[in-house]
């Protein structure tokens, strides 16, 4: 799951980014209203949590020019208490949502969870794929409904993998599904994981095939 943040603000940007990171998203954070309206144009986001004072563009025309360009990609805004018209006019220019500052972090964690939730699944929340089961919103494995641990990494691919059952998933999705603008991660990475989460999922007659030249596929073995 990958979030782009867009706040100016150091401190609160600083803690947002570190609260997201331990939930185990992927966070790129900009610091201005440009630098967001160029993330949001070419690269691959699950939400956007936009502050609406921000130097060199306001959140209101970032999130015009998202939504100008069709995107669905769900936004949560973030405004002061008393900015009523601030709320109004941002959810009448399509955002899905919006909370206050000050904000407490597990109750952006709920909203950000309900948001993507909302927009993967429009009713059911449990993907099931032999042994495995899947629960997009407290992100819980579970083979043979035992929890499954997995590194937040392994289980970035597999919930990836899951999201996309019977499609081929490249490397080059996975790698940007994982990592935020300071990360590097070549392919090969993405192979050790791959490898690690091989190991955890075939001896429940699960695997993660190689598409020659494409990337990855679940599978699941004939008992
Ligand atoms: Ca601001």
């Amino acid at each position: 799951m990958r979030i782009l943040l867009v706040e100016d603000d150091q401190v609160l940007g600083d803690a947002t980014l570190r609260s997201l990171q331990h939930a185990g998203y992927a966070v790129d954070w900009a610091r201005n209203g440009k630098t967001a309206d160029m993330a949001l144009g070419d690269q691959i986001y699950d939400l956007a949590l936009l502050d609406l004072g921000l130097p060199k563009m306001d959140g209101f025309e970032v999130l015009r020019r998202l939504r100008a360009r069709r995107s669905k990609l769900p936004v949560l805004i973030v405004t002061a208490r008393d900015g009523l018209e601030d709320r109004i006019k941002g959810l009448d220019l399509g955002a899905d949502d919006y909370i206050l500052k000050p904000f407490d972090m597990p109750e952006l964690l709920a909203r950000i969870r309900a948001h993507i939730r909302r927009i993967q699944q429009e009713s059911d929340s449990e993907i099931s794929y032999g042994a495995l089961s899947y629960d997009t919103t407290s992100r819980l494995v579970r083979i043979n409904g035992l929890p499954a641990n997995f590194s937040a990494r392994e289980l970035g691919i597999l919930e990836t993998l899951l999201m996309k059952l019977g499609k081929v998933v490249t490397k080059e999705l996975l790698v940007e599904k994982l990592t935020n603008w300071d990360e590097e991660l070549g392919s090969n990475a993405i192979e050790v994981y791959v490898h690690r989460l091989r190991k955890k999922l075939e001896p429940h007659g699960i695997i993660v095939s190689t598409v020659r030249g494409l990337g990855y596929m679940l599978e699941k073995e004939d008992v």
